[in-house]
């Protein structure tokens, strides 16, 4: 049930109370529901209240990787470090269903984001297009987070565009010398392995010249510098590559195979995960706001018939993304054209009402959201219960990203039209 008109009841009450949500429940099965209780056993041993602490000042679009890592270390001693993943490669081989319960559990609970470049973009192309050597390496080494991957795929000029890519390899003996930069590269700062998109050739066709290579970040020549984000965080990089050499061993796929491999990347970057546990938990957090803030006559947000309208709306939105997410469930994933539309739509749905909960967060919170919060966010300070206002703004700030990172609205919308005009 939704609320349309002013709710005296939730305002008076003292002790706030999470309103009903759109529920969809699921016919599970007895051993779904069994799993889906050893998942909720399990978060609440391991989501100590330490790092519900420290998860709940996160404003970034990733846990810090400090926290990221901690989080990670948790599942995999469990045996849960990478959901999908074969068990030969150190993954729980979960079923579709279980993946998307664990993904359900962990969203509602706001357990750390963990930054995906290794288990989500890095390890299905190992799987995919690895040679066995590489596959022994490196594999192991990524639920278990050993190794921390930063993806080097954007460039000044080349985003969008991403064939414009310039960063050049070229091929000396058994090595590749590469030289140029990346921007944009998310955790690079403590990443010790990036894998990239490089020119390898400049003949043909932009798309054909491109090739998949993995580098060490310690390798001499690589220099990090970091970007500041409009909240002051630090969570993306540029990267320089200066005469760095990796071994031609560390090539992914042919030469000139890149962007086929990036296509597959870039295919379970934009969907997969089920993302709709996440949009109720930023829903719940911008009611909370609108329901404790007051603002100088003393007034509370959720008190406002439009605030509760829109918030209402958004609700509506997001059952509705919960219920596209279902049905590709219960499809067995979407394939060719409509996978490719059905993902490129999710991810417009998901940013944009992302977007605005994090606004309608600091709407409510009015001009408290205005005090500098940074010294408790960034210094972790005593925790006063009052995490929802040291993040609201650096939030709001920092989700203006959803809509380009990842391929930005308008390549998705152009996505959606392709595939709808059959173009
Ligand atoms: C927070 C964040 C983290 C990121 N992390 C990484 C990372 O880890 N690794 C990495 O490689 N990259 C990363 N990126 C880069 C990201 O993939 C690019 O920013 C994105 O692809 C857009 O490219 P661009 O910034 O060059 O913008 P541009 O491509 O220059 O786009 C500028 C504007 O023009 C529009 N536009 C461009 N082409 C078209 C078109 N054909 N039709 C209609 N409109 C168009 C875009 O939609 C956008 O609004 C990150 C970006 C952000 C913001």
């Amino acid at each position: 049930m939704i609320g349309m008109g002013k709710t005296p009841s939730l305002v008076e009450t003292t002790n706030y109370q999470e309103p009903p949500v759109i529920k969809v429940e699921l016919d599970l099965s007895p051993e779904d529901q069994h799993f889906r209780e050893s998942v909720r056993g399990f978060i609440r041993d391991a989501f100590t209240p330490e790092l519900q602490q420290a998860a709940a000042r996160q404003a970034g679009v990733f846990a810090e990787p400090s926290l990221g890592r901690e989080w990670q270390r948790r599942l995999h001693a469990h045996g849960w470090g990478a959901p999908g993943w074969p068990k030969r490669w150190g993954g729980a081989e979960f079923t579709p269903i279980q993946r998307y319960l664990f993904s359900v559990e962990c969203a509602a609970a706001g357990t750390p984001v963990v930054a995906g470049m290794g288990l989500l973009m890095c390890g299905p192309v190992l799987m995919r297009f690895g040679t066995p050597e590489q596959q022994e390496r490196l594999l192991p080494r990524i639920p278990s987070m050993e190794d921390y991957w930063c993806q080097g795929f954007s460039e000044p000029g080349a985003g969008s565009d991403l064939s414009a890519l310039r960063c050049r390899a070229e091929r000396i003996g058994e090595e590749y010398v590469i030289n140029g930069s990346k921007i944009w590269t998310t955790h690079a700062h403590a990443a010790n392995w990036i894998f990239m998109l490089v020119r390898t050739s400049s003949e043909g066709k932009r798309k054909e010249g491109i090739t998949f290579l993995l580098s060490p970040m310690d390798a001499p020549g690589i220099t990090v510098r970091p970007i500041a984000s409009m909240s002051g965080e630090h969570e993306v990089n540029e990267v320089f590559f200066d005469n760095v050499r990796v071994p031609v061993s560390l090539r992914v796929g042919e030469e000139g195979q890149g962007w086929d491999i990036a296509q597959f990347l870039l295919m379970n970057e934009r969907g997969g995960t089920s993302a709709a546990a996440a949009l109720k938990n930023a829903l719940h957090r911008t009611r909370r706001i609108a329901w404790r803030e007051r603002d100088e006559r003393g007034r509370r947000a959720i008190e406002n018939d439009d605030f509760q309208r829109r918030l209402a709306a958004i609700e509506i939105e997001i059952a509705a993304v919960e219920a596209t997410e279902l049905r590709t469930l219960i499809c067995g994933g979407l394939s060719g054209a409509a996978g490719m539309a059905s993902a490129s739509i999710q991810k417009l749905k998901v940013s944009t009402t992302l977007q605005r909960l994090a606004e309608m967060a600091v709407e409510a919170l009015g001009p408290a959201s205005m005090r500098d919060y940074r010294a408790q966010l960034y210094c972790g300070g005593p925790d006063d219960g009052m995490a929802h206002r040291e993040t609201a703004v650096a939030r709001h700030l920092n989700v203006r990203a959803a809509t380009i990172f990842g391929g930005a609205s308008e390549i998705q919308k152009g996505i959606v039209a392709r595939s709808a005009l059959g173009i």
